[in-house]
């Protein structure tokens, strides 16, 4: 891009024609001052301020008075301010702002958890007139809005404009004028386009017309999918047509619908891209008799389910195809994944290929260690295991049994693609619990100049259709079945004055010779919030329960306390498990039948299902009680009711992502999903699916992109993010 001056200098000695790279600030009305304002917003430039979206539209046709309004309506009135206020919520600091409106008709209440920018409610007071816009809401049988837009009502509005954009409210720069600004920036690339169109091509450093400056979708797919272009969709974005306002206040007008689309289309393409790039890479060819397989299987005390097999056998398919696998191995807690990768491994193994077995923690490193001694050492398999704490001179040792292939099958933790690890022929690695397994992590197993297939297990269910956008680059083996036998885990709500009755018969399960798991949130008391301190609470157990052994276990032990604690517990030598999340991921001691949860209301719900699935792993049958403090809000209730109504992982995970929305429910598994400016993977998933299809399609079309250069630095600007 060209400096501001650069830019100030040759626009005034060529007339310079406003591109999208134009700094925003030489667009007229702007400057240095707004300048910095829009930088805040990440706004530099033309493009830049185009992609600041409407966050809605105000809606003015019909005038509408308070007493007609209906809950779920989106509306905009005039009205005038009764008063304004602000209130604490219960007992905390936490505040509440309210702006009481009135007409003829009626009064609402416009509630405020929180400030949206410094000044806010300063620019209203009594008597004022203002225009409210935002959602109608129904609370406890009366209407009200919930964060609406207010601003002071001007007479000079156009009242004829039907349907008026509204943009996140910013500090310094009035709805008014951002919305002149993108007028501005409109015409102004209107009058480059038509300059080009005449031929009589701008005195300017860039030769690309704006129209085809903005589109990355060739025409072929804007054709196929009906999709506007790029140039008339911004436009329209920011001045809807007056035909389409119902259409654009559902998010389906054309022009929505195209940069949705694009938003997905530039995910899905990199998916695309990533997934056919393997096709192309080669790896070993891993083929076996599977002798060793039926050994196995007759040394094992049930049968596989049909999902097991299913799962295995794809996994086999892919491992004897010269270039490597990259699978997904999907199922809920409980399901038997261990089983699929114990397999897939032996499979390698009988080939003449070493097997690894990577997971996220030590306990989990020492649990899969133990039942491959116990499954695959009578088999003559060579399992090690390698962690992080280990000594340096025992892991030197392991790392040569490693290195001259004498290891066979390597369990361990990240340590296992540590530079000191040297591999004889690594021919699979699986990695469990964990959501993905990183780009980096696969070069640097590449840069030991092994290439070996990958099959990554996790437990976390994601709704399918956002499978697709967050394992977009792999294939995916689903089980979608229990082993025989599995009887449902009965989960009940209880609030902790009922803990005494709670204990009884948790007592009681004990008496039975079953174990059980106390879990809390946090390790150690903190000031802010009355939590539990899992250490003071270990304590008082063991005066509840004298009778029985009862052990703790925290994130902060060292691993080998941690590891004492965990082998004890499954040897049945501790009945009661007081325990944080560490035990989350991963450990089956299907003896422990029992699960309370304390605190339950800090829980996300995917966590409350994880750690559930704890319990509920052997033949008998299991109970989770999740024990509620005070101040519950509406949405942990809904949690656990839901917790109570369904053991289905995948069901669990639908009703989180409609509490939370996809962005919250994605945030910590992948900050590129996270982050469309228009797209909601709820809302918009038909168009997913499509944009899905488009970008796989192109490659099939021309896998070397020799036709679409344009898609070429879609790639580049995206590979950043993983
Ligand atoms: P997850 O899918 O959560 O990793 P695990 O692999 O830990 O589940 O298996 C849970 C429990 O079910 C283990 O105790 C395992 O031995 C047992 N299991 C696995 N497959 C079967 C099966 N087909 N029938 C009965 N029990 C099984
Ligand atoms: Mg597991």
């Amino acid at each position: 891009m060209l400096s501001l001056t650069r830019q100030i200098f040759l626009a005034t000695k060529f007339k310079m024609a406003v591109n999208f790279e134009t700094d925003v600030q030489y667009l007229k009305g702007v400057g240095p001052k707004l300048g910095s304002v829009f930088a805040k917003r990440g706004v530099y430039t033309v493009g830049d301020l185009l992609e600041w979206y409407p966050r809605t539209y105000e809606d003015r046709r019909g005038a509408k008075t308070i007493s007609s309004l209906e809950p779920g309506q989106l509306v905009s009135l005039v009205a005038q301010v009764v008063n304004v206020r602000s209130m604490n919520l219960g007992k905390s600091r936490r505040k509440m702002y309210e702006i009481l409106l009135g007409d003829s008709s009626g009064r609402i209440a416009c509630k405020y958890f929180r400030v949206p920018y410094r000044g806010y409610f300063e620019r209203v007071e009594a008597g004022m007139k203002v225009r409210v816009s935002g959602k109608v809401t129904d609370y406890r049988g009366r209407i009200e809005f919930h964060h609406p837009d207010v601003h002071p009502h001007r007479e000079d509005e156009n009242e004829e404009d039907v349907l008026i954009p509204i943009y996140t409210e910013t500090e310094g720069l009035t709805p008014a004028k951002l919305r002149k600004i993108i007028e501005t920036a409109l015409i102004e690339l209107d009058k480059t386009e038509k300059g080009f169109a005449s031929g009589a091509s701008q005195e300017t450093e860039w030769k690309k017309s704006p129209k085809s400056q903005a589109e990355v979708l060739p025409k072929w797919l804007r054709d196929k999918y009906q999709l506007p272009t790029k140039m008339q969709s911004l436009s329209q974005i920011h001045q809807p047509p007056v035909q389409q306002s119902d259409l654009f206040l559902s998010f389906t007008s054309p022009a929505q619908r195209r940069l949705i689309f694009e938003e997905f289309f530039r995910l899905e393409f990199l998916m695309a891209f990533r997934k056919k790039g393997l096709e192309k890479e080669e790896s070993v060819r891993v083929q076996a008799d599977e002798k060793l397989k039926a050994k196995f299987l007759k040394s094992l005390p049930f049968e596989l389910t049909g999902a097991q097999i299913r799962a295995y056998e794809e996994i086999k398919k892919d491992m004897s195809l010269p270039h490597p696998m990259h699978r997904l191995v999907q199922g809920d807690v409980g399901s038997g994944k261990t089983m699929v990768a114990f397999l897939s491994a032996l499979y390698a193994i009988e080939a003449g290929f070493q097997a690894a077995l990577m997971v996220p923690t030590e306990i989990l490193a020492e649990q899969h260690f133990k039942n491959a001694v116990k499954l695959l050492q009578p088999m003559g398999i060579e399992p090690v295991l390698l962690t992080g704490s280990m000594k340096a001179k025992e892991r030197a040792l392991l790392n040569h049994r490693v290195s001259t292939g004498e290891a066979q099958f390597i369990v361990g933790t990240h340590a296992l693609i540590q530079d000191s690890v040297n591999y004889h022929n690594l021919g699979l690695v699986v990695i469990d619990e964990q959501h993905r397994f990183g780009v980096a992590q696969r070069t640097q197993l590449k840069k030991k100049g092994v290439s070996p297939h990958f099959l990554v297990m996790t437990a976390t269910p994601i709704p399918r259709t956002l499978a697709m956008t967050v394992y977009g680059d792999l294939d995916v083996s689903i089980i979608n079945e229990m082993p025989k036998g599995r009887q449902p885990i009965v989960t009940r709500k209880a609030f902790s004055n009922k803990k005494v009755q709670v204990f009884n018969f948790l007592e009681a399960q004990l008496e039975k010779g079953r174990q059980a798991y106390v879990v809390y949130p946090l390790v150690e008391e903190s000031d802010k919030m009355d939590l539990q301190d899992a250490t003071k609470a270990f304590a008082k157990i063991g005066e509840r329960f004298p009778k029985y052994s009862v052990a703790l276990l925290h994130g902060k032990m060292k691993p080998d306390e941690k590891e004492k604690v965990m082998k004890e517990f499954r040897a049945g030598q501790h009945h009661i498990l007081v325990a944080t999340t560490v035990i989350e991921v991963g450990v089956d001691v299907p003896n422990a039948n029992i699960m309370v949860i304390e605190n339950a209301e800090r829980f996300g719900l995917s966590q409350l299902h994880q750690l559930r699935g704890r319990v509920g792993r052997g033949e008998h049958k299991s109970f989770c009680v999740l024990l509620y403090g005070h101040a519950v809000s509406d949405e942990s209730r809904a949690r656990g009711d839901i917790m109570e109504k369904t053991n289905d992982g995948f069901k669990i995970a639908e009703a989180d992502l409609e509490l939370r929305g996809p962005g919250e429910f994605l945030g910590r598994r992948q900050s590129g999903l996270a982050g469309f400016k228009m797209a909601n993977l709820i809302r918009d998933i038909e168009t997913l699916k499509q944009a899905r299809d488009a970008a796989f399609e192109v490659f099939e079309k021309d896998p070397d992109l020799k036709e679409h250069q344009q898609l070429k630095s879609l790639i580049r600007s995206l590979e950043f993010l993983g």
